[in-house]
């Protein structure tokens, strides 16, 4: 750790009451202590703290609020079965914050100190990690624009926070398949445009289309391309892998898809285990003629919040099709258990994905 690395921390002096395993759900309950990082043009980032988790004061005119120039990640931290804290890929997720800031005109943040602010930050918190089977911390890195202006232009002041969540079981009765909608009128994004970074605006604008698909008793919306509206994108907040005939097969990152720590590290598990992954344009009429002769086995989405998410069947064009036995499929089932063991230290880490933190 540099000089420029030094994080004061404050501890808080009224701990909270820490909610029941059983309760925990996703993103309810905070933890006692959050990191906050200024930035204004004439110091740069400065004055890195660990404080007492609090509310924040923003002048109205704060240009997060108009503009929505503001970024963030998602990641896990989990304590093993010998009771050390362990992240995965941090490192991935402070380069993709880089990316994200530097689309949105947000200055870069030392990838470094990013890492340690996350290392103290948890360590402070470390005894809000839930160890019941299948929970985690959700660690919630981001950056508002805080400038008090109305004109159109980077904001000249940000605070990148860390918050942190412990988060129950994804799964609380098991791993199972969703229904996933085609969503064929609203687009999430096109190439060129912001969808391969995580910016707030994104989730605003698919909210229309997750209502509509809540409404057809979908879980989710499987997002098409914004230009042909016949490439397969993403589905809902996760990437989306099909497992046709003997290979594996997932979108490009043509621009309009977020890339996926998750979707990286699955990439890499399957061409570990020797399965063929391509990366490549899928379109919606393939998957069709694929569920119709037979071969398309499995669907699953994946992303840090649910890992793997099996998809059971698609609406589309006022069908169901259901893939495969519209159970959760074999291969899926062991990229779950893999990853997640991988994740929590359950199982040996081939690729040095795990940092442990202390
Ligand atoms: C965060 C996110 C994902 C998944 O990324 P992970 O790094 O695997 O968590 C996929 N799609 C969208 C739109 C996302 O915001």
């Amino acid at each position: 750790m540099t000089q420029s690395h030094q994080i004061r921390i404050e501890r808080t002096t009224a701990p909270k009451l820490k909610p029941k395993a059983s309760d925990l759900g996703f993103g309810k309950y905070f933890t006692d202590h959050m990191f906050i990082l200024d930035y204004d043009s004439d110091k740069g980032w400065h004055d890195a703290r660990v404080v007492p988790y609090q509310p924040i004061t923003l002048d109205p005119a704060a240009k997060v609020f108009h503009y929505g120039q503001t970024i963030f990640e998602g990641l896990k931290a989990y304590r093993t079965q010998e009771g050390k804290i362990v992240m995965f890929r941090p490192d991935m997720n402070m380069k993709r914050l880089n990316r994200s800031n530097d689309r949105m005109s947000i200055p870069a943040i030392d990838e470094e100190l990013g890492i340690e602010a996350l290392r103290q930050l948890i360590t402070v918190d470390q005894d809000w990690i839930p160890d019941a089977p299948e929970t985690s911390l959700y660690v919630r890195p981001f950056v508002i624009a805080t400038e008090a202006a109305l004109g159109v232009s980077p904001s000249q002041q940000y605070k990148f926070m860390i918050i942190l969540s412990p988060v129950g079981s994804y799964y609380a009765e098991g791993i199972k398949p969703v229904s996933i909608y085609v969503e064929s009128d609203y687009v999430r994004a096109v190439a060129g445009g912001v969808g391969h970074v995580k910016t707030a605006g994104n989730y605003a604008a698919g909210l229309k289309a997750q209502e509509g698909a809540t409404a057809q008793g979908c879980a989710q919306v499987l997002w098409l391309d914004g230009v042909h509206r016949k490439y397969v994108e993403e589905v809902g907040s996760m990437n989306v892998f099909f497992y046709i005939g003997d290979k594996v097969v997932t979108p490009a990152l043509t621009g309009g898809l977020l890339p996926g720590i998750t979707r990286d590290s699955v990439i890499h598990l399957l061409r570990h285990w020797g399965l063929e992954v391509e990366e490549r344009l899928v379109s919606i009429d393939e998957l069709v003629e694929a569920q119709k002769d037979g071969s398309l086995k499995e669907m699953f989405g994946t992303g840090t919040a649910a890992v793997i998410s099996p998809v059971g069947s698609l609406f589309w064009n006022g069908e169901k099709l259901t893939i495969g036995e519209g159970t959760t499929g074999e291969l899926s089932a062991r990229v779950y258990e893999t990853m997640t063991g991988i994740q929590t230290g359950r199982l040996e880490d081939p690729f040095g994905w795990r940092v442990a933190i202390e």
